[in-house]
């Protein structure tokens, strides 16, 4: 039996620091499902398929050729076509772009077998917004992420700062808005707590305290 542990929630929540921690800690597997609509939009760049061609995408979708692996220090790195785009994914454009093929209910049929494919032994901690809800209904645990969309953008503004990338904080705090009402209100797996989520606002608590609960919660 293999277990699996789903992390829900919104843009910079802090699913994906949540998640390779909990991981590290119970020996387990990640998926980070938000790379897969990522990579997706950056292949449909590549191949010059427009970002609403549903038919061309689903097809995309279903070849995508990609590899998640990690440099010396554990970092993830994220090869398309084996090229390294561990960067190149993570702008805010390619977040516009992932949540645009995200809404393409082919497209995200296209993932799910793909993404059910992680759950290898001994154990997978899978981040995204539909973990719970679609792709692993059956989850050990299931917890839901959220935090106010100020405290969000902050992250994510430091985040792209350390990377090297510009950012406006403004324009961070619209965009991630946009990107809720996106993906709160679309018809096809809009985000929400999966039934019997275990629900965590991480506004005003540190990475470790949501950790330990996670961990708690699925020794419980
Ligand atoms: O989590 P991340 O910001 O990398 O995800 C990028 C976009 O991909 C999200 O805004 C969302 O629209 C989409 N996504 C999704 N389902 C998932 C993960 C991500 O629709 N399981």
């Amino acid at each position: 039996y293999v277990p699996v542990l789903t992390i829900d929630g919104p843009s910079g929540s802090g699913k994906g620091t949540i998640a390779h921690r909990v991981a590290a800690r119970l020996g387990f597997h990640v998926l980070d499902s938000g790379a897969l609509y990522r990579l997706l939009g950056a292949a449909a760049k590549r191949h010059a398929v427009s970002i609403d061609n549903e038919p061309a995408l689903e097809v995309l979708a279903a070849h995508l050729d990609v590899q998640f692996t990690a440099d010396a220090n554990g970092d993830a790195i994220i090869m398309l076509e084996g090229e390294d785009v561990s960067l190149e994914i993570r702008t805010e454009e390619a977040g516009r772009a992932a949540s645009q093929v995200a809404v393409l209910p082919r497209v995200r049929n296209a993932l799910l077998a793909r993404q059910q494919a992680f759950r290898e032994s001994p154990g997978l901690v899978a981040d995204g917004r539909d973990m719970g809800t679609v792709v692993f209904p059956h989850a050990d645990l299931k917890v839901f992420l959220t935090a106010s969309a100020e405290a969000r953008a902050e992250r994510r503004y430091k985040q792209l700062l350390e990377k090297g990338f510009d950012a406006s904080l403004a324009a961070l705090i619209d965009d991630i808005r946009a990107r809720d009402t996106r993906d709160m209100e679309r018809s096809i797996a809009p985000l929400k707590p999966a039934e019997g989520a275990l629900v965590l606002d991480s506004t005003d608590l540190g990475i470790e305290a949501v950790v330990q609960r996670v961990i708690d919660a699925a020794r419980a």
